[in-house]
Parts: C-alpha cells; sequence; structure tokens
C-alpha cells in the first residue's frame, strides 16, 4: 500500500475533548472520529486492526469448538419481559416503537435471542454440548459515555453461549472459554488478568472478568501480593475482603483496571425463564445449562494502546498492527530503491506501507511513530550508498543498518517469531 493513496489522517494537535492517552492517540492516529457522544466511526487504519482483532477472535474461538452465527440487533421487547429483564435493564436499553406500536429493542446482549433461538433447535441431549458465538454491535445507551470507544453507546462486542446437560459439562466449556480468552488477549499483545467478579444483572453464580491493568481504568482490580488471588472490587466488598487476602492473608493491592472480558455461568436463569428445554437419556424434560462469555472487542483498541505507547505514538504489538512496517525513502535518490523493496515485500506476502509522499523525511518518520508501525525501513542518500537501509523496530531508540537486499528475509523472520503466539 501507498501512503499516498490510504487514509491516514494524522493530527498534530491534541484533541481537547481527549482524557485519555489511548482516546488521544486514536484521533490523533486516524484510527477513528467521533460522530456524537458515544459514537464513532473507524477510519481505515482502525477498520484494519479491528479486523485482525476479530480474526484472531474468530481462530481461536473455533478452535475452542465454537460455532460462528450472526443474530438479529433489533429485538422485540416481549423476549425482555418474559426473561424479566425488561424493567431490570434500565435506562441503558435503547428502546423504541415500530410503525406498527410494537415496543422494541436494539440488543445490549443477546442471552434472550439465543436461548429463544435454540429453545426451537436444539431437542435432545445428542445434540449437546453446543457453543455458538457472533461478532455483532451492540447498543447501550450508556449513562456516561467516555474515553472514546472504551465505553461507547454503540460497540462491536463477541459474545457466545454454551448449552449442556448439566453442571459438568458447563464447568468443561467454561474452563475453556476461560483458557481461550487468555490465548486471545495474549495474541493482540495484551495481558489480561482474570478476576473473580459479580454477576450483576446477568445473574448465574460464579464469573470471571479480565482485567488489563492501566492507570486509566475505570475498574478496580483487588490484588494478592502474595498468591494469585484477584478480585473486582465489588465482588470483594461484596464478600466483605478488607485489606489482607482471603486465602493466604497476605496484603491486597487495589489497581485500576480496563475490563476487557467477562464470562458467566449463567445455570438455568434464562433457559427457565423462556422454556428451553431438552430430552435428556432419561427420558425427562430439562432446561438447558447456560454459559456466557463476552469480549469487548472495540475496547481491545484502547487497551492495547494504553499499554503500548510512548510520548511520539502508539507502539502496535505485530500481530494487530495495520501494516507491519513502513518504508520511508527520505528524498527522492532513495525512492527508486524503496519502490524496489515495496514491490519484494508485497510479492513477500508481507503487509507494508510504502510513505511515497511528498513531504520532509521529519514528518514522514513523526507519524510513522504516531501511527506506530512496529517496524521502519528508512532509506537515505547515505544509506543506499552502504546498499542498505536503517532497520528500526518501534520498541526501540536505535536503528541498526541492514543491506537492501536482506530486508525482506529478516522481515519473515521476525514476523513469524512475533506472530507465532
Ligand atoms: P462495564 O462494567 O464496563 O459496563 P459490562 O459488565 O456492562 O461492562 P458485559 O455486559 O459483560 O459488560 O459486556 C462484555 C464486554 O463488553 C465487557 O467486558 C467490555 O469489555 C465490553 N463493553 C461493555 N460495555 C461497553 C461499552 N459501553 N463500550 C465498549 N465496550 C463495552
Ligand atoms: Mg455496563
Amino acid at each position: 500500500m501507498r501512503w499516498s493513496l490510504a487514509y491516514i489522517p494524522t493530527l498534530r494537535e491534541t484533541p481537547a475533548e481527549a482524557e485519555t492517552v489511548s482516546h488521544r492517540l486514536m484521533l490523533r492516529a486516524g484510527l477513528i472520529r467521533k460522530l456524537s457522544a458515544g459514537t464513532y466511526s473507524y477510519l481505515p487504519m482502525g477498520m484494519r486492526v479491528l479486523l485482525k482483532v476479530t480474526r484472531i477472535i474468530r481462530e481461536e474461538m473455533t478452535r475452542a469448538g465454537a460455532l460462528e452465527v450472526l443474530l438479529p440487533a433489533l429485538q422485540p421487547a416481549d423476549l425482555w419481559k418474559r426473561s424479566g429483564r425488561w424493567e431490570k435493564m434500565g435506562p441503558e436499553m435503547v428502546r423504541f416503537k415500530d410503525r406498527h406500536g410494537k415496543e422494541m429493542v436494539l440488543g445490549p446482549t443477546h442471552e434472550e435471542v439465543i436461548t429463544q433461538l435454540i429453545a426451537g433447535e436444539l431437542r435432545s441431549y445428542r445434540d449437546l454440548p453446543k457453543t455458538l458465538f457472533q461478532i455483532q454491535t451492540k447498543f447501550r445507551d450508556e449513562a456516561r459515555p467516555r474515553f472514546g470507544v472504551i465505553r461507547s453507546c454503540e460497540f462491536l462486542m463477541k459474545d457466545a453461549y454454551s448449552f449442556d446437560r448439566n453442571e459438568a459439562g458447563l464447568n468443561v466449556n467454561y474452563d475453556r472459554m476461560y483458557d481461550t480468552y487468555l490465548r486471545i488477549f495474549s495474541r493482540c499483545g495484551l495481558e489480561a488478568i482474570p478476576v473473580e467478579a459479580d454477576t450483576g444483572v446477568m445473574g448465574g453464580d460464579d464469573s470471571h472478568e479480565f482485567m488489563v491493568l492501566s492507570k486509566n481504568g475505570e475498574d478496580t482490580v483487588v490484588r494478592c501480593s502474595g498468591c494469585p488471588y484477584a478480585a473486582s472490587k465489588d465482588r470483594a466488598a461484596k464478600q466483605g475482603v478488607g485489606d489482607s487476602c482471603p486465602k493466604c492473608g497476605k496484603p491486597l493491592q487495589q489497581l485500576p483496571a480496563i475490563e476487557v472480558g467477562h464470562i458467566f455461568k449463567l445455570g438455568t436463569k434464562y433457559t427457565e425463564a423462556l422454556d428451553a428445554n431438552f430430552l435428556d437419556e432419561d427420558g425427562k424434560q430439562k432446561p438447558f445449562i447456560m454459559g456466557c462469555y463476552g469480549i469487548g472487542v472495540s475496547r481491545i483498541l484502547p487497551a492495547v494502546i494504553e499499554t503500548h505507547q510512548d510520548e511520539a505514538g502508539i507502539r502496535w504489538p505485530v500481530s494487530i498492527a495495520p501494516y507491519q512496517a513502513v518504508i520511508v525513502p527520505i528524498n527522492p535518490p532513495a525512492r527508486e530503491a524503496a519502490e524496489w523493496l515495496h514491490r519484494e515485500a508485497l510479492e513477500a506476502g508481507l503487509e507494508v506501507l510504502l510513505d511515497d509522499r511528498e513531504v520532509s523525511g521529519g514528518v514522514k518518520m513523526k507519524d510513522a511513530d504516531l501511527v506506530g508501525f512496529p517496524i521502519r525501513i528508512l532509506l537515505s542518500e547515505k544509506t543506499l550508498q552502504k546498499e542498505s537501509v536503517e532497520f528500526k523496530l518501534r520498541t526501540e531508540a536505535e536503528p541498526t543498518l541492514l543491506k537492501t537486499s536482506e530486508v525482506v528475509s529478516r522481515l519473515k523472520k521476525l514476523l513469524a517469531q512475533q506472530n507465532g503466539a
């Protein structure tokens, strides 16, 4: 790809409305633009990152045996009345009447819809277990949309739902999703800490949130300094946990964090309410035992940026970077070699961006750092004399000199290593 043909509207100024570093950088690097409070458009660079994140999620969910579906965002209010959540969801739920006066909802989550769906489809214990997932836009009229796409009113979620015959089956599925979540977050470059959590409006009896420590997090993780115990602050408060660990007695720390995922053992809350039963081996009708599993797909972007940036801009992990490398010819004589390198890299199947703009080297380097490509390949008159390029990782201060003919093989090797998660 050529920068001159791309659409990467970087901003020099810090947008006044942005309170957090990730929000500022998402605007400045040209990843998103605001439409209104809590709604954002993704520009091409932001979209490329989003697509990479969803690809990782699809791969890992599929590896775990989950099957992808797509459910309607537009839902009848009746269903929510039957589950008892029509009242419980409160003003966060987007409600309206259609032209016939029928009450409708824009889905904030999909337990009701999926339960209603499988009630007519899965009939026997032989059909179980099943885990279905989707990646879809959710609508929540948040009281305080803020921090850009960290808390917005329309956002992309991966939601999954498991259906089992019994508790033992649910436990297997729950543990598998727990492991899958750790793999997904780690492949996105995030260190997510699973913490014991409250079930809240979702219901059910067991739940974990996946938290990324960050000073701009709206949540608080209570973590033990001596053992693996970790809980959300709400959960710890509900359990009457004080300053010392309930497991080992060592002091507890409180750390701000961003919630990127949440998994629940729902049991039969929704299947009983919505009459979703199957015929078990003993000839009896029983409600399915359910689990549900959410990831804030769009929230992953700011969570990664919060934890991968410096004063110059974003430092994308290779796995979700919009392009793996940027090729920067500094002055006209370097252009031909840069074009050649660009062609070679594309032929090798690499995702590289050639900065062919008629702007100064300084502007190119600033933009490359701001948008945060993991690798920068700089060509100038000086490097050309040595038939070389300056090869620099975004995370390193100094470049190394590398023969131009060796760049593609070095890139391939490096990317294979870093994508090998
Ligand atoms: P929160 O406590 O942050 O409001 P939640 O408990 O309401 O989250 P869930 O219903 O569990 O969230 O949704 C699954 C995931 O969707 C969350 O873990 C979070 O990453 C993401 N998410 C929830 N609300 C938003 C939002 N308004 N904007 C962006 N992502 C969100
Ligand atoms: Mg919420």
